[in-house]
């Protein structure tokens, strides 16, 4: 029998978008979403460039709509294990992992956070701030259901607790609760498995991980959001303190041959943005962002970085720095780098830096690409068909691809490649 229902993977904005497009031509979607919630990236980021648009007050509508909508079937904390069978007749095998708290009862309310006594380096917030054991994922999560890290709570570690159980008004706790399998049967698959944050510290030149005042750039973007673990007030990570000056440094692992050897796309319009958005949030504060050559090529990009020059005291400098050490005295990062303008070398010290780290595709890709039987290229991310008039296409018929698992992009163009996948998926649903 031909399957009416599309399957995708990952809940970041790609697939989000790809899923809302489908269900609203009657298309019945399962969205399989490895993280506790939907959301992805954006869900991390405090405001969007060019438009400067609070990110969560764009996603959390669409993330509502997802949960809501008749046709949607979201499967959070799953992940897909097999996929058998041919275009338009998928046989999917997802694995819905124990959350130990129920989906139906829990009410979200936190008091289980509250009281839970562990505490755990919070992933979400790119490692600044701590969660605890039994925790939600970010607080606009959907679904909003609590789930217990086992790694990290005292109980599944064999030590006495149950605090959570004893807490719960609503009785959700599932202590018992295993890992469930599910078959879906499915005519079209679309992969929109995102990306991941290269890690930085074996460009031990840069001083992440050494030097505190040196951050990432999603470590800033968290900073400087309302809803992150400074309530969006900078401090610099050595003393509390409000920095007076930041310096970005762009393409750290990205266009390096050592490293990632592909442009990251989006780095150069979200490092103005990070400076734009500081010099709101305290006038007096100005930033100076080294970069190799400037990639602003969507509409509206070249105005927004003028706009950082002559209204937000941004310093565009064409550097390539060599390494940061650190002032003993004060903390703060000191930058060497080679001025490739003048072919000068100097030094500058800044009270914060900003790394622009490579973007990577998600850690998961390889083995999801091997499950869903497609060819990845040479850096990773999902091949494109060998049609450039059908770049929505895999290298396999039936499976599809959308946003950043396809290559770097931002995230009106993830939009625009998931409501393409989308009429392809459902094009493939209707020819059959
Ligand atoms: C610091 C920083 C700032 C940025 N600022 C901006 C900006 O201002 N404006 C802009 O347009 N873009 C910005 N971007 C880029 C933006 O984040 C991406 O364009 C966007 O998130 C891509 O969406 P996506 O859905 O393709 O991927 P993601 O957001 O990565 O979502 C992918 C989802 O798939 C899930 N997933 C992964 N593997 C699996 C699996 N095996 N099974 C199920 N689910 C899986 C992930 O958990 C995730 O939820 C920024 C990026 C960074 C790093």
């Amino acid at each position: 029998m031909n399957q009416k229902a599309v399957l995708v993977l990952g809940g970041g904005i790609a697939g989000i978008q790809a899923a809302i497009d489908l269900a609203n031509m009657g298309t019945k979607v399962y969205l399989v979403e490895r993280k506790p919630s939907i959301g992805g990236r954006m869900a991390q980021l405090d405001k969007t460039f060019p438009t400067n648009d609070c990110a969560m007050c764009i996603l959390a509508p669409k993330m509502i709509e997802c949960a809501n909508h008749e046709n949607i079937t979201l499967l959070t904390y799953s992940e897909l294990a097999e996929l058998q069978g041919e275009s338009g007749r998928f046989q999917a095998k997802v694995i819905r992992k124990a959350r130990f708290v129920d989906e139906d009862k829990c009410v979200g309310c936190g008091e289980c956070a509250e009281k839970c006594p562990t505490k755990v380096t919070d992933d979400f917030n790119a490692g600044l701030g701590q969660r605890k054991a039994i925790y939600k994922y970010f607080p606009q999560a959907v679904p909003s259901t609590y789930v217990i890290d086992p790694d990290h709570c005292r109980l599944f570690q064999g030590k006495k607790c149950g605090v959570c159980e004893k807490i719960c008004k609503a009785k959700a706790l599932d202590y018992g609760q295993k890992d469930r399998e599910i078959i879906l049967d499915v005519g079209a698959v679309i992969m929109a498995t995102g990306f991941d944050l290269y890690d930085v510290s074996p460009l031990s030149e840069y001083g992440w991980g050494k030097s505190k005042n040196v951050l990432t750039a999603m470590q800033f973007e968290r900073m400087i959001c309302a809803s992150g673990p400074t309530m969006g007030h900078l401090k610099r990570p050595s003393d509390g303190k409000e920095p007076k000056n930041l310096a970005f440094i762009q393409c750290v692992g990205s266009r390096d041959v050592r490293h990632k050897k592909y442009c990251s796309a989006v780095c150069c319009m979200h490092a103005t943005k990070e400076a734009i958005l500081a010099h709101e949030h305290y006038p007096e504060l100005s930033s100076s962002i080294f970069y190799m050559d400037m990639r602003a090529v969507g509409k509206g990009f070249q105005d927004y970085i003028q706009r950082a020059k002559t209204e937000y005291a941004v310093e565009y400098i064409r550097a390539r720095p060599g390494r940061i050490t650190e002032n003993e005295e004060n903390l703060n990062p000191i930058i060497h780098y080679e001025d490739t303008n003048t072919r000068e070398l100097k030094t500058r010290e800044f009270d914060m830096v900003i790394l622009a780290q490579a973007l990577t595709p998600s850690e998961t890709n390889a083995s999801v690409a091997e499950k869903v039987g497609v060819s990845l290229d040479d850096f990773g991310f999902v091949s494109p068909s060998q049609d450039p008039l059908n770049p929505f296409a895999t290298t396999r018929k039936g499976v599809f691809a959308c946003g950043f698992c396809q290559s770097p992009m931002d995230v009106p163009d993830s939009v625009v490649r998931a409501s393409a996948a989308a009429s392809k998926a459902a094009e493939t649903l209707a020819s059959r």
